[in-house]
Protein backbone atom coordinates (compact mmCIF):
# COMPACT_ATOMS: atom_id res chain seq x y z
CA UNK A 1 0.00 0.00 0.00
CA UNK A 2 0.97 3.37 -0.59
CA UNK A 3 1.22 5.95 1.79
CA UNK A 4 0.03 9.29 0.21
CA UNK A 5 -0.36 12.85 1.12
CA UNK A 6 -3.73 12.42 1.85
CA UNK A 7 -3.83 9.48 3.75
CA UNK A 8 -1.33 11.29 6.58
CA UNK A 9 -3.43 14.09 6.58
CA UNK A 10 -7.25 12.10 7.00
CA UNK A 11 -4.67 10.42 9.68
CA UNK A 12 -4.16 13.78 11.65
CA UNK A 13 -7.33 14.97 11.15
CA UNK A 14 -8.77 11.88 13.02
CA UNK A 15 -6.49 12.60 15.59
CA UNK A 16 -7.56 16.62 16.19
CA UNK A 17 -10.87 15.29 16.25
CA UNK A 18 -10.44 12.93 19.03
CA UNK A 19 -8.45 15.69 21.17
CA UNK A 20 -11.58 17.28 22.67
CA UNK A 21 -10.46 20.50 23.73
CA UNK A 22 -13.16 21.75 26.56
CA UNK A 23 -13.31 24.41 29.06
CA UNK A 24 -12.69 23.83 32.50
CA UNK A 25 -15.60 24.38 34.56
CA UNK A 26 -14.60 24.30 37.69
CA UNK A 27 -11.22 24.93 39.54
CA UNK A 28 -9.17 21.48 39.29
CA UNK A 29 -6.07 20.01 39.22
CA UNK A 30 -3.55 18.73 36.31
CA UNK A 31 -2.31 14.84 37.01
CA UNK A 32 -0.04 15.66 34.23
CA UNK A 33 2.36 18.68 36.05
CA UNK A 34 0.53 19.11 39.41
CA UNK A 35 -0.99 22.42 38.49
CA UNK A 36 -4.02 23.77 39.12
CA UNK A 37 -6.71 24.18 36.34
CA UNK A 38 -8.09 27.12 36.72
CA UNK A 39 -12.00 27.54 36.08
CA UNK A 40 -12.02 28.77 32.38
CA UNK A 41 -8.81 27.09 31.11
CA UNK A 42 -8.78 24.97 28.39
CA UNK A 43 -8.63 21.64 28.91
CA UNK A 44 -8.70 18.39 27.43
CA UNK A 45 -8.13 14.14 28.07
CA UNK A 46 -4.94 12.80 28.16
CA UNK A 47 -4.30 8.66 26.88
CA UNK A 48 -5.31 7.82 30.57
CA UNK A 49 -8.59 9.83 30.14
CA UNK A 50 -7.89 12.51 32.81
CA UNK A 51 -8.21 15.83 32.03
CA UNK A 52 -4.99 17.97 32.20
CA UNK A 53 -4.12 20.96 30.24
CA UNK A 54 -4.10 21.54 26.97
CA UNK A 55 -0.71 21.99 26.95
CA UNK A 56 0.05 18.86 29.28
CA UNK A 57 -1.56 16.49 26.94
CA UNK A 58 0.36 13.44 26.44
CA UNK A 59 -1.66 12.89 22.59
CA UNK A 60 -0.18 15.76 21.14
CA UNK A 61 3.21 14.20 21.43
CA UNK A 62 2.56 11.21 19.74
CA UNK A 63 2.56 13.40 16.40
CA UNK A 64 5.08 11.99 13.67
ZN1 LIG B 1 -0.84 20.70 33.53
Amino acid sequence: MRITGDLINNWIKIRLKLKKIMKAKFTGKCVECEDVIKAGKEILKNSKDQWVHKACCDLEEELP
